[in-house]
């Protein structure tokens, strides 16, 4: 299935496979679209892709690239995990936990910058950027690290700390602006018309969205080549979202799979839910609206992909909600108490929802549901602050003796 062009999503005019992201005639945004694979044997596929490495480049016949790159940090292939005491607080029978901090730099974003720097290196470039909300800056400088390639990672100036030190930490130019992300984001679109620089989610959008692609292919290969049949994942841009859906669709399209598209249901803070707000609404567009949350990681205000996220949820019969940052903290925890994974404030956006629909018999309780785990909790350190309390003794038998005691009374 090569990829042949770039295809404008809205009008269909198609553009070379060049670092472009707008269509000429009617502003829309621009995809890859690939070869009709005509008479592929699913069987031969299937040994191809068990064939091949334990990262996402197993699924490159499925990936805007010619060959994958050498020499660069593997991404992708992170477990999914049968959550059984998970499932069984939410009174549900089968839930999944894809867990997608177990990638390189701790969240999904590994995946996306892989795709999109593949091709900017296949398209000669030597400079990467990005607009990031905190994990992309993460993923940017290190796998530009890896590749011997200069970076310019542009974030809000209120980012979490951590996210600012994991980030700098690889070299490469780190630049904080006072304002938010949807500023970052018009800044690097009038530089990338300005510098030949590969920005990944700007001019590279259409390769680097292709890099969510691969979480459906893996839940599903991890499932035995089955689908799942309800999905839970967060929305920033929408992104994401979208392109697991397009990833269980092509697989489905070429028999790779059997049956049909699941569920989905999108996750937002409710300090930032353009979509979820249409959602509810009933509009097929997004307001853009100033994030106020703790979810910084999905705090974007103007989505790009808003629209398409709302046709994937309308059109299978799914839902978009949103959660306060309070029952985002409680989702962290129940995530963290049942399953051992600290997720960060995503994480904890995606299981906060996955407990309200849970709660309100949202979800037939038979359903096999996967739920993506976008990023890695100690990037997001300060929310466990002040949850719990720690024992303070002396270095005493005695000591504890009546710490335990006090303990006990108190509970
Ligand atoms: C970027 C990000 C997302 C989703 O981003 P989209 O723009 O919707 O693709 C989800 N979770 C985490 C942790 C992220 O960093
Ligand atoms: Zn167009």
């Amino acid at each position: 299935m090569p990829p042949e062009s770039l295809r404008c999503k809205e009008c269909r005019t198609t553009y070379p496979l060049e670092a472009r992201y707008v269509c000429e005639r009617c502003f829309g945004p621009l995809e890859v679209a690939y070869a009709e694979r005509t008479n592929a044997d699913p069987a031969e596929l299937r040994r191809r892709i068990q064939a091949g490495p334990h990262s996402l480049w197993r699924y490159t016949d499925f990936l805007p690239v010619q060959a994958p790159p050498r020499g660069v940090l593997p991404a992708g292939w992170t477990p999914l995990l049968k959550a059984d005491r998970l499932a069984e607080q939410l009174g549900l029978r089968e839930v999944w936990i894809k867990n997608d901090a177990a990638n390189p730099t701790h969240s999904f974003k590994d995946r996306v910058v892989s795709v999109a720097m593949a091709r900017a290196r296949e398209l000669g470039f030597e400079t990467v950027a990005c607009a990031s909300t905190g994990n992309l800056a993460n993923a940017v400088a290190a796998h530009a690290a890896a590749a011997g390639l200069d970076s310019y990672v542009f974030i809000p100036s209120n980012l979490e700390e951590q996210k600012v030190l994991a980030t700098g930490v690889y070299g490469g130019n780190l630049v904080k602006v006072n304002g938010n992300y949807d500023d970052v984001n018009r800044l690097c679109t009038e530089l990338a018309g300005e510098h030949e620089w590969a920005f990944v989610n700007i001019n590279m959008r259409p390769y680097y969205s292709e890099g969510s692609k691969t979480l459906a292919f893996e839940t599903a290969e991890q499932l035995g080549f089955e689908l799942p049949d309800r999905v839970v994942a967060p929305i920033a841009s929408g992104s994401l979202f979208t392109k697991i859906a397009r990833g269980f669709e092509e697989w489905l399209e070429i028999g790779l799979l059997q049956g049909e598209l699941p569920i989905f249901h999108g996750a937002q803070a409710t300090g930032c839910s353009p979509v979820a707000t249409a959602y509810q609404a009933g509009q097929d567009f997004c307001r853009p609206v100033k994030p106020d949350t703790i979810a910084k990681s999905l705090a974007i205000g103007n989505p790009a992909d808003g629209p398409y996220a709302l046709d994937l949820a309308r059109r299978t019969h799914g839902s978009i909600e949103a959660v306060t940052d309070d029952e985002i903290r409680e989702g962290i925890k129940l995530l963290a108490r049942t399953t051992g994974i600290f997720t960060e404030t995503a994480g904890g956006v995606t299981v906060a929802v996955l407990a309200k629909l849970a709660a309100r018999g949202e979800i037939n309780p038979e359903d096999r549901v996967v739920a993506y785990i976008t990023g890695e909790g100690l990037k997001t350190l300060d929310v466990a602050r002040g949850t719990f309390e720690a024992w303070e003794i002396e270095p005493t038998l005695q000591s504890f003796e009546q710490a335990a005691e006090r303990v006990v009374a108190v509970a």
